[in-house]
């Protein structure tokens, strides 16, 4: 089977085309992160408008790419949802045409499974499965005893990881996205600050980074007031411990309780080198093997889309002509 994959929740415009579910023949990403850069996030009527004029463009180059035309494609799958609703849009109404004009089977997919599902480009899943999905939007720990099949254990309260990774590179006065940069500061610095944990209940899976946040805030304002010189490279290193410290030891305490056969990072934040190799140490200590996904599946593309959409075509999902942008698609 090859489906074709669009993406456009955020703000990158993405196509691609994905054999069975697991090789990636064409995946082409338009980034908007230029046209954000300089607003320190993505503005959403620039983000719909850029997905309008990319769209064609880069649907056209993913076939051209793939060297295939539309009568090998079997059906069109497209992230519903979350996101933001005029980017969705786009990419839903783009679906539904493309679907309508090559009669074609049109499949919602929502965009957290799809992140989970990049992970499947690279290797076969075995279950139960334990994945935790860390990005700008969200941070989750979901269990999987089946394809396409999700049960949250947990999330956050209030900031997902990449956001907390953004707001305080904002602070230090860093370009947008901040995680990368904040990532490559910390590798230079010392844990020199005992930032807050939230741990919240025994037992809870769930998480929260809005403590933390304003703890960095108030860290380096004191230290203004004071007239005392913290360095970025510390205050990186020490955000990045604390927010690392929490994933890590929750997703081993999830992987553990439910014995799980495989853990998966995906999102945005699975970029993060510090994330990768705290998770990489634990995950080889309980030899469960551990997927991250190389880094240019971490982020927002349409290869995942089409990964998770192929599993749904196996399973006789379809969406119809009624399919619509839903701005907080609950996971099912
Ligand atoms: P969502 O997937 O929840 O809708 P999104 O599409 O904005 O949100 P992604 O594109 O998956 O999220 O990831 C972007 C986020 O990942 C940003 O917050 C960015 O700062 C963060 N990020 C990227 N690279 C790194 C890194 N090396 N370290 C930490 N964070 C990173
Ligand atoms: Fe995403
Ligand atoms: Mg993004």
């Amino acid at each position: 089977t090859f489906i074709l994959g669009i993406e456009t929740s955020c703000d990158e415009t993405a196509v691609a085309i994905v054999k069975n579910g697991k090789e990636i023949i064409s995946n082409v990403v338009a980034s908007q992160i230029e046209s954000h850069k300089r607003f320190g996030g993505v503005v959403p009527e620039i983000a719909s408008r850029h997905h309008v004029e990319q769209i064609t463009v880069v649907l056209e180059e993913a076939f051209t790419d793939a060297e295939l035309t539309w009568d090998s494609i079997d059906a069109i799958a497209v992230t519903e949802g979350p996101g933001l609703v005029g980017a969705l849009l786009v990419g839903v109404n783009a679906a539904k045409a493309l679907a309508f004009a090559k009669q074609k089977p049109l499949i919602g997919v929502h965009h957290i499974a799809g992140h989970i599902y990049a992970n499947r480009l690279q290797n076969e899943f075995e279950f139960p499965l334990l994945a935790l999905i860390v990005s700008g939007g969200h941070t989750e720990l979901v269990l999987m005893n089946e394809h396409g099949k999700y049960e949250l254990l947990g999330e956050t309260r209030d900031d997902a990881a990449g956001e907390a990774y953004d707001k305080v590179a904002r602070m230090l006065e860093l370009p947008y996205p901040g995680g990368p940069q904040i990532d490559r500061l910390a590798k230079s610095g010392e844990v020199t600050i005992d930032f807050p944990r939230a741990w919240l209940e025994q037992g809870s899976y769930d998480f929260s980074f809005s403590g933390l946040k304003s703890s960095v805030i108030n860290t380096i304002h004191n230290a203004k007031q004071r007239g005392e010189l913290l360095s970025n490279e510390d205050i990186a290193a020490s955000f990045q411990e604390s927010v690392i410290d929490v994933l890590t030891t929750k997703t081993v305490n999830a992987a553990k309780e439910f014995q799980v056969k495989q853990v998966i990072v995906a999102g945005g934040v699975a970029a993060n080198q510090g994330l990768r190799s705290a998770l990489e140490e634990q995950f080889n200590q309980l030899n469960i093997p551990l997927l991250i996904p190389p880094l240019h599946l971490c982020t927002d593309n349409a290869a995942m889309i089409a990964a998770a959409g192929t599993i749904a075509y196996e399973q006789g999902r379809r969406s119809g002509m009624d399919l619509n942008a839903n701005g907080s698609l609950l996971m099912k």
